[in-house]
């Protein structure tokens, strides 16, 4: 079919999804204005900020794919105190973020639920209830779940991966705490107990298909996301899944691909918040302005404290990771005022789909 065809229809299909995806040239630029144009129409020109908190890089898990998975010894573990979470949420909000991001290895323990759901209820006294507290420390317990949601957390982020369950299995070791219906299960727990939840995968894993992709894409739409965090898989030589790195496309493709499951989704989802992921901008320095451009409407600067910066790196050539967060911020205005678009300063900027449910 014609690409204008497919970018006309009401209802995308999944042959529709994988041409879109697999568009170049003319094709791949038709595919581009078409999600700019629903982005304007529907959630609008502004593009919100998450300061990002990477609270602590321990982890009880093995994924393999990520740096700093626990059995990577190489690693420096650290985790933030309190007072430094709390500077860093002071630090957002004197500079107008409308919301922060606590992001983190994942920790399950009745100690770390009681020691989030305090540092939440200090959050929300300090901000006066202004900042948006936004989740995303892996899977945990209901129980875990409606605490934190009760302490004035309202939005988490789980992603699933990839929805292919082999290939999900693929990236992740075969015992019982990287199952896939788990991840699917912790997804639904989070919408019953009130969550906006977001969801994502990574783009560019060895033996990933197009059809892989848009399986993903139909997978949002089916659990009914309201914000999405995707991005270019980024490989970490302290890893097992580095030995796969032969299997990639290159970093080019992967980082254009991306660009295309931003530029597809916003078509096919139009209302839902589309964060432009960090791991864009390690590959080209204005990766996630492009993705803006495309229809992203998020971005989550790094506020961590940045003496740890280093010690959280998921993949490697991270950005910023040399720089604190008050350099990052005098240019974070000129960069989205270059892409046309403006920063929703002091506002939560909360999920339009979610907010049409209620
Ligand atoms: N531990 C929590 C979890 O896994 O949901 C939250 C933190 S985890 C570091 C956040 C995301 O980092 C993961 O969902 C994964 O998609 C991404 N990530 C990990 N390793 C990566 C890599 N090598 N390249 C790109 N993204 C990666
Ligand atoms: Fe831990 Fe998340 Fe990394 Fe998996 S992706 S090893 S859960 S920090």
């Amino acid at each position: 079919a014609n690409i204008h065809d497919i970018l006309a229809k009401q209802e995308l299909e999944f042959n529709d999804l994988v041409a879109l995806l697999a568009a170049t040239g003319d094709d791949r630029k038709a595919l581009f204005e078409a999600a700019a144009r629903t982005k304007a129409e529907h959630v609008g020109n502004v593009v919100y900020l998450r300061g990002l908190i990477e609270f602590s890089n321990v982890c009880r898990k093995n994924c393999l794919y990520c740096g700093i998975r626990l059995d990577n010894k190489e690693v420096e573990r650290y985790t933030l105190s309190d007072e430094q979470i709390i500077a860093a949420a002071r630090f957002a909000l004197e500079n107008r973020y409308g919301s922060i991001v606590i992001q983190g290895g994942e920790i399950t323990s009745p100690a770390f639920t009681l020691r989030i759901e305090n540092l939440l209820n200090e959050i929300k006294a300090l901000s006066d209830g202004k900042l948006g507290i936004t989740l995303s420390l892996g899977e945990q317990s209901e129980d875990t779940y409606q605490r934190w949601f009760d302490a004035g957390a309202h939005r988490y982020l789980l992603r699933i991966e990839s929805s292919t369950k082999s290939l999900y299995n693929r990236i992740h070791p075969n015992d019982e705490n990287h199952v896939y219906e788990d991840r699917l299960e912790a997804l639904r727990l989070l919408k019953k107990v009130g969550f906006q939840v977001g969801t994502g995968v990574m783009i560019g894993l060895p033996h990933q298909t197009l059809e892989d992709l848009a399986r993903d894409l139909m997978f949002f739409k089916e659990i009914d996301i309201d914000m999405c965090g995707m991005g270019p898989y980024i490989e970490h030589h302290q890893t097992p899944l580095y030995a796969e790195r032969e299997s990639l496309m290159p970093l080019q493709d992967r980082f254009d691909l991306a660009l295309k499951m931003v530029a597809t989704l916003r078509v096919y989802m139009k209302d839902i918040n589309i964060a432009a992921a960090t791991a864009l901008q390690a590959i080209d320095k204005i990766g996630r302005e492009k993705a803006i451009k495309v229809g992203a409407n998020i971005i989550m600067p790094n506020i961590t404290p940045g003496v740890y910066r280093d010690s959280y790196k998921l993949y490697e050539n991270k950005p910023c990771t040399d720089e604190s967060a008050e350099e990052c911020t005098g240019c974070l205005d000129a960069r989205i005022t270059l892409t046309g678009d403006e920063i929703g300063y002091d506002a939560w900027g909360d999920s339009q789909h979610f907010g049409k449910k209620q």
